[in-house]
C-alpha cells in the first residue's frame, strides 16, 4: 500500500530529479524528515541546500535520496493536481450563499463551495475561518501565508454564528489578532444584508478591524447578492436606493476618521453601493491604490479612466464603416451608455447598446459578469446587431471563451449570426476600431 505524499507528475529530464532517477507516478513523502501534505510544504521545505527526501516508488518500495543543491534551486518535478490535493471546502451554511441559490443545470465546479487557506494565499479567494483550528493557523503563519482573504462579514460573535449558522463562526476576532501577531497580512469582506450586519453593527466590524490596521489592510463592503432562486432560503431583500446612500455616508464617516488616523482610507464601499445609490463614482485617489478590485470596489472608477484616456484616441472618422453593438448588465448600463454615445461620435461608426436582464438568476443580478451565454442569445435573438456584437470580458470563464453556462463564445457567434468580440474596457474597443480601419487601409 502506498503512503500519502505528493505523486508526481512529470520530471525535467536534465533537472536534478531526473538525474536523480525520479519518475512520474512516484510519491514524495518526506524532505528532512518532515511530511510533505501539499505543494506549499514542498515549496518550503526544499528551498534548503542540503535534503533528505524519503520518495516512494510505484511498487512500495522505498528510497531516501540525499541531495546538495544551490538554495532555491527546484528539483524539476511537477505533481499531479499541482499538488495541492483535495480542496477544503467549507462547513458553513451562510444565510446569503450565493452558492445555494443557483439554478441547477450549471457546470459542476460553480456548486464548489470551497475554503481553503492554501487557494486564499495562492488565488486570492475569499475564506471564512471556521474551518481553520490551531494548527492550520500555525501552519499559515510558518509557511507565511501572506496576505490572505478573508469573509468576516461581521465582528459581533453571536451575529456571525447565525448568520453562517456554523458553532466556530463567534472565533473571527481571535483567529484575526492571531494571524496579525505572527505578522500575516489580510484583506477582508463583508457581505451586508438589510437590518441584519449593517448599521450600527457594520460599526462595530468596521472599528474592530479597523483596529487590525496594519496587519488587517482593507476591508471592502459589498451588498448581498440575490438570485430568483431563493426558495426555502433565509428571507433577504435588496438594498433600496436610500439604504445603499447610508451605507455609503456611513462608510465615508470611517474612511475621513481612519484618513486623519493612519492617511488611509481601509473600507471601502463596493461600486455597486454606488451604482445602486445613484452617487458619483469617487475619484482614484480614495481609492487606496485599489486593494480589492476583484471583489467589485474601483472597478468603474478604473473603467471611466480608462475610457477617458481611450477618448483621447478615438478618431474623428473611420473610412472603413463599422455597425456593431454591446452587451452590457442593468447595473453597468448607465456608465456604458455616454461611453457608446461618444464612440458613435465617430463618423463611420455606429453602435447599439442592449442593456440587458438577467433572465437566468433573476433580475436582481444586475452585474453583467452574470449574464450567461443563454441570456445573451435570447435578449438579443433577431435584434439588430450590425456586424459585429461586443460582450465583456467578465462574462466569460477566466482565460476561457466560455460563458457561465458553458455556452462558447464561437456558439453564441453562430446562433446570433454576428461575430462575437470580448473585450476587456473601452480602450480595446477603441483598438479594435482602429485596428479594422488599419486592416482597410493596408488592404
Ligand atoms: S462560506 Fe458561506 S457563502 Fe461561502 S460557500 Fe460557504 S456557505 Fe456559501
Amino acid at each position: 500500500m502506498r503512503d500519502h505524499g505528493l505523486v508526481v507528475q512529470d520530471v525535467e529530464p536534465d533537472s536534478i530529479a531526473g538525474e536523480l532517477g525520479v519518475e512520474p507516478g512516484d510519491s514524495l513523502l518526506q524532505v528532512n524528515g518532515k511530511a510533505v501534505l501539499d505543494i506549499l510544504d514542498y515549496r518550503y521545505l526544499t528551498a534548503e541546500e542540503n535534503l533528505e527526501v524519503l520518495l516512494q516508488k510505484e511498487n512500495g518500495e522505498q528510497w531516501l535520496l540525499d541531495i546538495e543543491k544551490d538554495l532555491d534551486e527546484p528539483l524539476g518535478i511537477t505533481f499531479v493536481e499541482g499538488g495541492w490535493g483535495k480542496t477544503r471546502s467549507c462547513g458553513n451554511n451562510c444565510i446569503f450563499c450565493f452558492v445555494d441559490q443557483m439554478p441547477s443545470q450549471m457546470r459542476p465546479s460553480l456548486y464548489v463551495k470551497d475554503d481553503d487557506y492554501r487557494l486564499s494565499f495562492a488565488q486570492g479567494n475569499f475564506i471564512t475561518l471556521t474551518n481553520t483550528g490551531p494548527q492550520e493557523l500555525e501552519r499559515i503563519a510558518r509557511l507565511r501565508l501572506s496576505p490572505l482573504y478573508i469573509s468576516v462579514h461581521t465582528t459581533n460573535p453571536e451575529l456571525r454564528r447565525e448568520m453562517m449558522m456554523h458553532p466556530r463562526a463567534g472565533e473571527i476576532m481571535s483567529q484575526l489578532t492571531y494571524l496579525a501577531d505572527k505578522g500575516i497580512k489580510m484583506h477582508t469582506q463583508a457581505v451586508l444584508c438589510p437590518g441584519i450586519n449593517d448599521g450600527e453593527q457594520l460599526d462595530r466590524t468596521i472599528k474592530d478591524l479597523g483596529g487590525l490596521w496594519p496587519a488587517v489592510r482593507s476591508l471592502a463592503v459589498v451588498p448581498v447578492g440575490l438570485t430568483a432562486w431563493r426558495e426555502g432560503l433565509y428571507e433577504l431583500r435588496p438594498y433600496s436606493r436610500d439604504e445603499a446612500r447610508t451605507v455609503i455616508d456611513q462608510v465615508r464617516g470611517w474612511q475621513e476618521a481612519f484618513n486623519s488616523q493612519i492617511e488611509y482610507p481601509f473600507v471601502f464601499a463596493s461600486d455597486e453601493f454606488y451604482l445602486i445609490s445613484g452617487r458619483l463614482i469617487p475619484d482614484a485617489g480614495q481609492y487606496g491604490g485599489f486593494p480589492q478590485t476583484e471583489n467589485g470596489v474601483g472597478l468603474v472608477r478604473l473603467f471611466m479612466d480608462e475610457w477617458e484616456a481611450a477618448a483621447r484616441n478615438l478618431p474623428v472618422q473611420v473610412k472603413m464603416p463599422l455597425r456593431g453593438s454591446v452587451a452590457t448588465g442593468t447595473l453597468a448600463g448607465p456608465v456604458l451608455q455616454p461611453v457608446i454615445e461618444a464612440i458613435n461620435g465617430v463618423k463611420g461608426v455606429q453602435l447599439k447598446l442592449y442593456i440587458l436582464e438577467n433572465q437566468f438568476f433573476g433580475k436582481t443580478v444586475n452585474v453583467a459578469g452574470l449574464l450567461t451565454g443563454r441570456d445573451l442569445q435570447s435578449s438579443l435573438s433577431g435584434r439588430d446587431l450590425g456586424e459585429v456584437l461586443f460582450v465583456p470580458k467578465v462574462m466569460l470563464r477566466r482565460d476561457d471563451d466560455v460563458f457561465l453556462d458553458d455556452m462558447t463564445v464561437a456558439d453564441l457567434a453562430a446562433g446570433l449570426g454576428v461575430a462575437v468580440v470580448a473585450v476587456t474596457g473601452p480602450a480595446d474597443l477603441v483598438q479594435y476600431i482602429k485596428t479594422v480601419e488599419r486592416w482597410w487601409k493596408n488592404g
